[in-house]
């Protein structure tokens, strides 16, 4: 999807949108005082007080025909500077005007815009002319408080976009329409998935019975990868002390995406941002060999990190998330080794999950400013040729950028395109050459001499929650087989004549681990076979006479019209595979 604010051309088209809508709005309610009307990733928005008149969706149409009238009256937008004290003499009959000019800077050149009948406050730039305003759109209208402070006045935001052709507006329309039927908050919420709630807070989900199936699923599912890879899985506490901050360099470096501190007794702890630390101590708990390296400590841990309430999202943008973490604590020369074995698995994993549309960064030093970087020469050639070497290999594509390195080592991540919206990065895989100078780790190498270890940070899904909604929305709630909530619905034709078949069918794919419901509700077959439908279970069973009687199960899947039959025996050993393959 286009970032409107990112394209120079139709940030400008765009803000001028803004204005024609303030002009057309101005025109159809004479008393209407506006605040600002900025660009935004999606578009625009003129933020209104309208008074005692409150906009509705429906109003939305006059107000754009209004707009494509004074559009097509063609006049020119004429640009002008004031002095202060005229500007506030021109907006005098407007206190959010007069606001925004008494808050600009002494030095600042005031300058207003006039098209036709109307005149706004702006900095600019515009189209030459209204004329240009053709292929535009108003999407909705929302209350936002001035200043966005609940304690002011709501006033009404009415949202719009505008394009340079009639064929990009077409698209992007179709687009955002698609977006919303995607979005996971939507799904999420008719598929009981997750919900949240004032209470507990803002960007704290909290997931629901079936939200939980999902993520179980996928937490044994890539465990078993993991543990098969020659992982520990651990368990920590998610709260840690500042001191513990302090020595990994997070208390100064990451302080203002933390949570503030809180003292408990002579202890002051803060819910903990990353899980490096404790596993740093957990590696530091023995003694190490050089035989024993690689280590590989993993945890699907619970983090807590500050995101400004205006940017939370769903299970997408969180303050409480959950990470497929581990840290792999290597000697140099295994570092290319390594790196190969989470390369592949995450190439396992997106084969697995059908992820075809991703793209490898690989952020690098700059060699030209060594002084920004830990100071290892040889350490940091060696590794970012293993990287690439590796990357070559798998024939993986991919980016580098250059200087984009942390101080403390070289980067991979995979951005994945998902079915809308911008890219997101799932996987990541950071080599870490300073962390355990500063835990003071080691490792005994062949002739007895400490060395100090490389470490990995590694996460493949990044956390459970970005991951549950990305699937959420490739899907759109239709999950395959292994991942849904309820795998199974069974529905009796005739409650009383075929109950007793279908507890008898629901008991024995319940023995093999299938979740499977029974729908016995005094309710029509056609009415529950469009429930098993909306709520997008995988497998429908109807049972009626000729199936009990002959041991037979009919099925039908999610989204398809004919019925298969099958004896019962048969297709009780057909889903225990697909359940057990993950299908
Ligand atoms: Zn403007
Ligand atoms: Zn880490």
């Amino acid at each position: 999807m286009i970032n409107i604010k990112e394209n120079e051309e139709l940030s400008v088209l765009n803000h001028s949108g803004a204005h024609l809508l303030a002009q057309a709005v101005k025109h159809l309610y004479p008393k209407a005082l506006f605040w600002v009307g900025p660009v935004i990733n999606e578009g625009f928005y003129y933020d209104i007080d309208l008074g005692d008149t409150k906009i509705s969706e429906e109003d939305l149409a006059s107000i754009e025909h209004e707009m494509k009238k004074i559009a097509k009256d063609g006049k020119r937008i004429v640009r002008r500077e004031l002095t202060r004290e005229e500007a506030l003499d021109l907006f005098k009959d407007n206190p959010y005007k007069v606001d925004l000019i008494n808050e600009m800077p002494e030095d600042t050149v005031i300058s207003c815009y006039t098209q036709g009948d109307f005149t706004d406050l702006c900095r600019g730039p515009h189209v030459e002319s209204v004329k240009e305003l053709k292929y535009f759109k108003l999407l909705k209208v929302s209350g936002a408080y001035y200043k966005g402070d609940s304690k002011n006045k709501m006033l009404q935001r009415i949202y719009g976009v505008a394009f340079k052709n009639e064929e990009d507006l077409k698209n992007y329309l179709q687009e955002l329409e698609e977006a919303k039927e995607r979005d996971h908050r939507k799904i999420g919420a008719a598929l009981d998935i997750f919900m949240s709630h004032d209470l507990v807070g803002k960007g704290m989900p909290l997931w629901l019975p079936n939200g939980a199936i999902i993520r179980k699923q996928l937490e044994n599912y890539i465990y078993e990868k993991e543990q098969k890879l020659g992982y520990f899985h651990v368990y920590t506490p998610c709260v840690g002390t500042v001191d513990l901050y302090k020595t990994s360099g997070h208390w100064d470096h990451y302080k203002e995406n933390m949570f503030p501190s809180m003292k408990v007794d002579e202890e002051e702890f803060v819910l903990r941002p990353m899980n490096c630390p404790h596993h740093m101590l957990i590696y530091k708990n023995s003694l190490h060999s050089y035989r024993d390296l690689p280590i590989r400590i993993g945890e699907f841990a619970t983090d807590f990190r500050y995101e400004a309430s205006g940017a939370v999202k769903g299970l997408e943008r969180v303050r409480c998330m959950c990470q497929n973490d581990a840290h792999l604590f290597v000697r140099p020369d295994q570092i290319g080794e390594e790196f190969q074995k989470v390369v592949s698995l995450i190439l396992d994993v997106y084969k697995d999950f059908g992820i075809k549309n991703y793209k490898f960064r690989l952020s690098l030093r700059d060699p030209k400013d060594k002084e920004k970087y830990f100071d290892d020469d040889l350490m940091w050639n060696m590794a970012e040729d293993k990287l690439r070497e590796v990357l070559n290999d798998f024939g993986c594509e991919y980016e580098e950028a250059i200087g984009e390195a942390a101080f403390y080592g070289p980067k991979l991540d995979v951005e994945v395109k998902p079915a809308v919206g911008p890219e997101v990065t799932l996987s990541t895989c950071q080599l870490d050459f300073l962390l355990p100078r500063r835990f003071e780790l080691s490792y005994i190498d062949n002739e007895g001499n400490k060395q100090i270890p490389v470490v990995l940070h590694r996460a493949i899904f990044g956390t459970f929650d970005r991951f549950t909604a990305f699937l959420i929305e490739e899907t759109k709630g239709a999950f395959p087989f292994w991942l849904a909530p309820t795998q199974i619905n069974i529905i009796p034709v005739n409650g009383e004549c075929h109950l007793e078949y279908g507890t008898k069918v629901k008991d024995l794919l319940q023995e093999k681990n299938i979740r499977v419901n029974i729908d016995n509700r005094n309710e029509k077959l056609g009415y529950k076979m469009r429930e098993s439908q909306t709520k997008k279970i995988p497998m429908t069973l109807i049972l009626g006479d000729k199936e009990k009687e002959s041991e037979e199960i009919s099925y039908r899947l999610y989204g398809e019209k004919e019925t298969t039959t099958l004896p019962l025996k048969d297709f009780i050993n057909m889903v225990d595979l697909k359940s057990k393959n993950r299908e």
